[in-house]
């Protein structure tokens, strides 16, 4: 098949794991049908292109770099806009964008200016033939939609954490672009406020620790804190029930109205196992229940499940972890 085109998305710029998945995507779907070549766009402050040989890490023949002080902060126009010029050139069947935050931004964008279509929150892409077809979850995860993408260029727009990121080692070409400015208005970001200190996105994250209403108030979630410390580098996520009774921010919310995750390790801790809750998390690889309700839907989904009172488990969960991380 033809060529395909990824957004290498970064934050701070460093290339953030959506990146790399969108790039295995992307490999394998250059692979598998005939092949053909993987480009993925960098753009960003001038600089960013010393990030280009990571692409090509994992997978990327050549990476178009498109640096400009305008690109410092997440220019969404310009960016689309230079996505989609290059989009014009270059014989390519898709482009790839992750399904996060500035890919849900992004996507649309550039298959408005390309007057293509767009599939979105894609969990697998194949080509038969001159078809693209895709899977794309709805209802909660309750169904898997088989879409067959039509005509011969399309926007894809992967969820995070759907494709395992896999190292393919390239000496990828760099190629430097020019940043096509944006016409029309455009969004000016005015300020940037960070999240918890020191722990990954949730986006990011391989171990997540959740808490719920079990936890019984916010002070407790200290304990969700101390295991997530024991883990080293895990995120705190938390239910819907939580952040709307102010004991964790929004943006810790995960689920359908909330954010979607997909981590190596899912600690639900407290947590019934709502439906809008299983939605964004169910995917996690292993899912860890704590509950003392042996009826709680959370186990279901669990692929271990401990029945007692969180109070007393988590502790001791916690000076486990710490006990077999020893020297870590
Ligand atoms: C339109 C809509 C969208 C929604 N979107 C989201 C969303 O994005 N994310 C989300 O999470 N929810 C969402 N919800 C809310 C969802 O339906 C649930 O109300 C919510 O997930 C429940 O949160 P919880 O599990 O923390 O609390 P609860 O349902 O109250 O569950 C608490 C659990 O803790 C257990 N427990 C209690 N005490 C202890 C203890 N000492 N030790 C161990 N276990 C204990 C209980 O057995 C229970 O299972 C949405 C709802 C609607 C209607």
């Amino acid at each position: 098949m033809s060529n395909v085109l990824v957004f290498a998305e970064t934050r701070g710029g460093e290339p953030r794991k959506v990146a790399f998945e969108a790039l295995t995507a992307a490999r394998q779907l250059v692979d598998s049908s005939g092949g053909g070549e993987v480009h993925a766009l960098l753009a960003g402050a001038p600089g960013i292109g010393a990030k280009a040989s990571l692409l090509g890490t994992y997978g990327a023949d050549v990476v178009l770099v498109a640096e400009s002080v305008d690109l410092s902060t997440f220019a969404r126009e310009s960016i689309a806009a230079t996505i989609a010029d290059r989009a014009k050139t270059g014989n390519y069947r898709a482009i790839v964008i992750g399904f996060s935050s500035q890919g849900r931004d992004l996507g649309p964008r550039v298959a408005a200016l390309l007057d293509i279509p767009i599939a979105t929150d894609v969990t697998s892409i194949a080509v038969s033939g001159d078809s693209l077809t895709v899977k794309h979850p709805a209802y909660a995860n309750k169904v898997i939609m088989t879409l067959v993408v039509a005509g011969p260029q399309a926007v894809v727009s992967i969820r995070p954490s759907a494709f395992t990121a896999v190292e393919t080692p390239k000496a990828a070409r760099v190629e430097n672009v020019a940043a096509v400015a944006a016409s029309g208005p455009t969004v000016i970001i005015v300020e940037v406020k960070e999240g918890a200190k020191g722990r990954p996105d949730l986006g990011d994250a391989s171990i997540i620790i959740s808490g719920g209403r079990g936890l019984k108030s916010a002070d407790n979630f200290k304990l969700v804190e101390d295991l997530a410390d024991a883990f080293g580098n895990a995120a705190v996520g938390a239910t819907r029930a939580v952040t709307d009774d102010g004991w964790r921010p929004h943006s810790d919310q995960i689920g359908q109205t909330g954010r979607q995750v997909s981590p190596q390790l899912y600690v639900a801790v407290g947590i019934s196992g709502a439906i809008q809750h299983l939605a964004g998390m169910r995917t996690s690889k292993t899912i860890v229940a704590i509950n003392k309700d042996k009826e709680a839907p959370i186990f279901k989904v669990a692929d271990y499940g401990i029945v007692g009172d969180v109070l007393e488990i988590v502790p001791a969960l916690t000076a486990a972890v710490r006990e077999a991380r020893k020297g870590h």
